[in-house]
């Protein structure tokens, strides 16, 4: 990792990204408002707070078979069966996060834990990734709030580099890896955004996108299932508050991707895993300015513009009052 602060300076003649324009309550073209119809002709429940569906063009079927390929050794393919499901936050198109209750938020936090819960039960199932992708930067195909759960029989890449490494500190110090990452950041408190009661967001020292945050639960539990009502009400309220930050710091529905790292759902118990969310978040100086990984972070090593100090200091001084609920 290479950081850079005096590159900000450097003039921008680059692409930039054109401002999202406000979306309304209700969207009669939306496939994931209540009521409107999906484009395999199924309609959408009235809802009134949460609905899930399985996604009806999933990346990943139930019954993809056994089959697998392998070339001289070096080239091994093997068929990945799994479930995509849709998690919509709310009946309402035009609100975010930033923009729900805590109460609100708190019934998405409750269907993620039940979805997590039933998918990783599920024998076939070994891993199970739920993320939200929000803004048109990142691809989102729709400003309706929502998330996705991929469920594999594969660990993830992610899942899988975070495991070992996970497993690797408890081998070796007997104690869990992000609870003493979490102390020594504690301790420094120059990377920490904020935290209440139970939940700390802090801009993690090896942080590779400007403003990319981790959410993390105090208390050594591998799942969000395994947190208790008051630790899950803290949870909301951090994911509300770094919603609202983000939103505030460019004044712009900010884009993210952001998703929960839970332990596998192998069966096994996975003492060494500690739940925690992330936050990838692609804007670099304003609402129109995005950091491209090319060039020298394709081909080299990741490099940032601002310290993760800076970046940890601008979102902690931010105010808590969504720009678009300012007094006018
Ligand atoms: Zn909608
Ligand atoms: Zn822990
Ligand atoms: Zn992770």
């Amino acid at each position: 990792m290479l950081v850079s602060p005096h590159r900000t300076r450097r003039p921008w003649t680059g692409r930039s990204e054109a401002p999202t324009p406000p979306a309304p309550a209700y969207d009669p073209e939306c496939y994931l408002c209540p009521g409107n119809r999906r484009a395999n002709d199924a309609i959408n429940p009235d809802y009134a707070h949460t609905f899930v569906f399985d996604n009806d063009f999933p990346a990943l079927l139930p019954d993809a078979g056994a089959e697998r390929f392998e070339g001289g050794g070096l080239m091994v393919a093997q068929a990945e069966a799994g479930v995509c499901r849709v998690i919509c936050f709310s009946p309402r198109h035009d609100l975010t996060l930033a923009r729900m209750s805590v109460e609100e938020i708190g019934r998405v936090i409750a269907v993620w834990r039940d979805e997590y819960r039933a998918l990783g039960a599920k024998a076939d199932i070994n891993s199970v990734q739920i993320f939200e992708n929000r803004g048109d930067m990142m691809g989102a195909s729709n400003p309706h709030p929502h998330c996705q759960v991929w469920a594999t029989k594969s660990l993830t890449n992610e899942a899988a580099k975070e495991l070992a490494a996970q497993d690797a500190h408890l081998r070796e110090h007997g104690a869990c890896l992000i609870c003493d990452y979490l102390e020594l950041e504690r301790t420094a408190g120059e990377r920490i955004v904020f935290e209440n009661e139970h939940v700390t967001v802090l801009v993690p020292f090896w942080a590779v996108w400007p403003f990319e945050t981790m959410v993390i639960p105090r208390r050594h539990s591998g799942t969000m299932d395994g947190l208790g009502e008051a630790e899950s009400g803290a949870l909301a309220d951090t994911l509300r508050r770094i919603a609202i930050r983000y939103d505030n710091l460019f004044e712009t529905p900010f884009p993210y991707s952001m998703g929960f790292h839970q332990a596998p759902t192998d069966g096994e118990p996975h003492p060494e895993w500690h739940v925690h969310a992330h936050f990838y978040p692609p804007l670099l100086r304003s609402a129109t300015v995005r950091k491209f990984m090319v060039g020298f972070e394709l081909l080299g090593t990741p490099q940032r513009d601002i310290t993760p100090e800076a970046a940890a200091e601008r979102l902690g001084a931010l105010s808590e009052t969504h720009y678009l609920d300012r007094g006018t």
